[in-house]
């Protein structure tokens, strides 16, 4: 493969100019990693192509909502279908029942769903209720932790904010920052100091059960159970956001692997099957909160849009089949195995996490359990190999801050070429 990419490069500088730093979403600019973003023309199952015509192995999968791969019949099928019928309406239709009794169906902790267009929404909308129903204001969140981009969240967030090194909450009055108190994730300690402080003002914790936006890092054992313990025992609402989780770790998300059942879900990517979707959800006593069931108003022009719906169910509806999650986890267990096999024949300095179809090579040597252990990690390196793996056909997400997925569409010839692209450019970064 040649890999030139002239024609990226120019589209770059011409988005310059109209696009603040050429991108609508800073994740996907490649500024830690030092070269232009690729611009995509289009995807076919595991691979992307770009607008140079160079083909790569996908392993963002948008960000992770294409768990199927790109373009999977069922869904293109149902979007050709409603597009001959309308695009939006305003008005209710069946099949966002339909898509909420799924979602009820997979997840116990949920009664009710409210449909939005975005993670962000969902999240900024899942913290309104949580400070209504509990009539109280202060948030606690977990450091590097990503949860959109809603005032409230952006307060020591993962994802971009990391990736660009961003420092505080610029934007965001002093006084929306101060209701969210930051503790470290893993840290049981640090979360019974602040309710020994704050017991009675602290509406929920919100917090990404398995984090993917500082990179992938699983909950040690115990600490999702504390969580749910103190937060039910000092009256605040436990907040799961699983919009990178849900429907990826299994059909019922995080909670289902580790048997919690938090008070409200949050929901995104996969729910919408590469159409721009969110949720947030709970149970029937909380919800009731939302208008027009309740005061807390959230609305949404095209929430619920029937486009977005027919690819969020379409998917939703491959997804009932539990044995897409065993190919998943022998697809990523493969990975595992290839790249800690790697890391060990050349005793390279890398530590290896993964949690289902999400995994993040950190190159540190030291085991990482929290964002100040990602943040020991040697960018320079990971730009490095970042670089040599494009150069390898292997697209990955530009930033050692993020998640990788895999999707059903990568065949046992494209994980063995991934592990030996990893194992190749391992081996010419080591020195
Ligand atoms: N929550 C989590 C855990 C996320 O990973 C993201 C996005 O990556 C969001 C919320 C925000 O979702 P969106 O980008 O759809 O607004």
């Amino acid at each position: 493969m040649g890999n030139k990419r002239e024609k990226s490069a120019k589209a770059f500088k011409k988005a310059q100019k109209v696009i603040p730093g050429g991108v609508n979403s800073p994740a996907r600019a490649f500024s830690a990693v030092k070269m232009d973003p690729i611009f995509i023309e289009k995807g076919d199952g595991a691979y992307l192509y770009d607008i140079d015509g160079n083909k790569y192995l996908d392993c963002v999968n948008s960000w992770g909502p294409m768990i199927l791969g790109y373009n999977p019949p069922q869904v293109i099928n149902k979007l050709k279908k409603q597009l001959k019928n309308g695009t939006s309406f305003g008005a209710p239709t069946e099949i966002e029942t339909e898509i909420a009794e799924l979602i009820v169906d997979f997840y116990p902790a949920v009664d009710k769903v409210r449909m939005v267009n975005s993670g962000t929404e969902a999240t900024m909308s899942a913290i309104r209720l949580a400070r209504s129903y509990t009539g109280r204001d202060k948030i606690i969140k977990l450091e590097g932790c990503y949860h959109g981009h809603g005032d409230s969240l952006l307060v020591d967030a993962g994802s971009g904010v990391a990736t660009l090194g961003i420092k505080g909450s610029p934007g965001v009055t002093k006084n929306t920052a101060e209701e969210t108190i930051v503790v470290p994730y893993n840290d049981q300690e640090a979360v019974e100091k602040v309710f020994a402080k704050y017991a009675s003002e602290i509406a929920g914790l919100i917090l990404e059960p398995v984090t993917g936006n500082m990179g992938v890092i699983a909950p040690e054992a115990g600490y999702l159970e504390f969580l749910r313990k103190i937060t039910r025992k000092n009256g605040a609402l436990l907040i799961f956001d699983e919009v990178m989780t849900g429907f990826r770790l299994a059909r019922g998300g995080a909670q289902e692997i580790y048997g919690i059942e938090p008070d409200l879900s949050t929901f995104g990517k996969i729910i919408g099957g590469g159409m721009p979707v969110g949720a947030y959800a709970g149970k029937e006593e909380i919800m009731n909160y939302i208008a027009p069931a309740g005061p807390v108003y959230q609305a949404g022009t095209l929430s619920g849009n029937p486009m977005a719906m027919q690819a969020g169910l379409a998917t939703l509806k491959e997804l009932k089949n539990k044995k897409i999650y065993s190919q998943l986890e022998s697809k990523a267990e493969k990975l595992e195995k290839g790249f800690k096999r790697n890391i060990e024949k050349l005793d390279f300095p890398a530590y290896f996490n993964r949690v289902g179809s999400m995994f993040t090579l950190f190159f540190t040597e030291q085991k990482v359990k929290n964002y100040q252990d990602v943040k020991k990690c040697d960018q320079q390196l990971f730009a490095a190999y970042f670089k040599e793996m494009i150069e390898a056909g292997i697209y990955l997400p530009p930033s050692q801050f993020e998640a990788n997925f895999i999707s059903l569409a990568l065949s046992d010839k494209d994980l063995d070429k991934t592990i030996e692209a990893n194992y190749q450019v391992l081996k010419k970064l080591k020195v």
